[in-house]
């Protein structure tokens, strides 16, 4: 299925950073085990291939990406449902910081809010930002479209890695994903506003939030 065929936001429309997991850049590839001869850095529970590498770092910046833009957006419009997302957001980019750790890579997340490692996802956030700061009921569609992407990409990671701790950490944060999903849209129908999604299945959509 071509995604970008979809219906975006107007300012969505013009990003080519939106996507999912096969369009990641090369950065981070391939870091793994045995750097740091001589330090005491405890051995790595297991080696990640370069492309289980590559999405936990994305994941980890992704999960960035959604606190940060609620974060923004809660500054301008004070709601609720982006307050408490935000906090869930940081325990998710938390557990993906200690899988990071887990595995002996570098880890790619800035201290700065709105400031990312990835350029795609650097990109992404100021798109996001601007089209939220349109209006309070923008910063909902955006929520869901953060939501909308995560469950993508998190159920490509599930379906790419091997290691049993990383399905159920990134099972985890799809479920609280849902919820988050979810969140939003009930957001949107109490204004008598419905959100299309834009990256995942419309029937697996209907079957997270309900027709
Ligand atoms: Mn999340
Ligand atoms: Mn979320």
């Amino acid at each position: 299925m071509n995604i970008r065929s979809l219906i975006l936001p107007a300012t969505l429309a013009l990003c080519t950073c939106a996507l999912p997991a096969m369009a990641r850049g090369p950065q981070g590839g391939g870091q793994g085990v045995g750097q740091g001869v001589g330090q005491a850095i405890p051995a790595p529970a297991a080696v990640l291939s370069a492309e289980e590498a590559d999405t936990l770092l994305w994941m980890r910046e992704e999960e960035k990406l959604a606190h940060d833009v609620y974060l923004r957006l809660d500054e301008a419009w004070s709601l609720v449902v982006l307050e408490r997302i935000a906090i869930s957001e940081q325990r998710h980019f938390d557990a993906l910081g200690g899988k990071i750790e887990r595995y002996g890579l570098t880890d790619p997340a800035l201290p700065d809010v709105g400031a990312f490692s990835n350029l795609e996802l650097q990109a992404l956030y100021e798109e996001l930002v601007t089209s939220g700061l349109e209006s309070s009921t923008q910063a909902l569609v955006i929520g869901a479209t953060i939501e909308d992407l995560d469950i993508l990409d998190l159920q490509q990671a599930i379906d790419e890695t091997v290691q049993p701790d990383l399905q159920r950490t990134y099972g985890h944060l799809l479920e609280g994903s849902k919820h988050h999903l979810r969140a939003f849209v009930g957001a949107l129908r109490a204004l008598g506003l419905d959100y299309e999604p834009q990256f995942i299945d419309p029937l697996f959509f209907d079957a997270i939030v309900g027709i």
